[in-house]
């Protein structure tokens, strides 16, 4: 199985946010066939969706994997649920750990259950913003160079942690 380069989205906004980011990389790093190869810096960023919560704290990781995509997608649900996330019925409530596959090399993925690359990824700052700091000459699939979705995605309140 060849290496590819896939890039995660982590968020927390529950139980020391920047704690779940922090011990989610130490886990995916421990995972058998993934290994890190960049970490962006922690970014704050308002809520989307219900705005009764807490601000979230996001990151984007880069990996190397000999994992297909949909047994990493697997690997990284359990590391949610180790870390404490519950599923609710509610779309974009509050939650421990979130980790979505951006891009799994430049391959594009449509089945039930893993759409890569990540279907909101246009427009979401608190991806984009963060992918370009680990990855600035990145092309993507379908989607063109990441400097041009920076160039069409504000900043909508997100802030690099300093
Ligand atoms: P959003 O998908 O809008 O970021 P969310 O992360 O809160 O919202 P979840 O409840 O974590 O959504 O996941 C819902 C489903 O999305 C999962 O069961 C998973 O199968 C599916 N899914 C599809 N594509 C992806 C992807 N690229 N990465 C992670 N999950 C995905
Ligand atoms: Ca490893
Ligand atoms: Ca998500
Ligand atoms: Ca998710």
């Amino acid at each position: 199985m060849t290496k590819i380069i896939a890039y995660i989205g982590l968020g927390s906004n529950l139980i020391t946010p920047e704690a779940q980011i922090k011990s989610a990389r130490l886990a995916i790093n421990a995972l058998d066939k993934v290994q890190e190869q960049a970490f962006s810096s922690l970014y704050r960023s308002p809520p989307m969706g219900p705005q009764d919560q807490p601000d979230y704290v996001n990151a984007v990781m880069a990996i190397v994997t000999e994992l297909d995509a949909l047994p990493l997608l697997r690997c990284l649900q359990t590391i949610e649920l180790e870390q404490g996330r519950e599923r609710k019925d509610e779309r974009w409530g509050p939650r421990t750990l979130d980790l979505d596959i951006l891009l799994y090399a430049d391959h594009c993925i449509d089945i039930p259950d893993l759409i890569v690359p990540h279907y909101g990824l246009t427009e979401r700052a608190f991806v984009l913003y963060p992918l370009q700091e680990i990855a600035p000459m990145l092309e993507l699939p379908k989607l063109g160079h990441i400097n041009d979705l920076i160039n069409n995605c504000p900043l909508a309140g997100l802030e690099k942690i300093v």
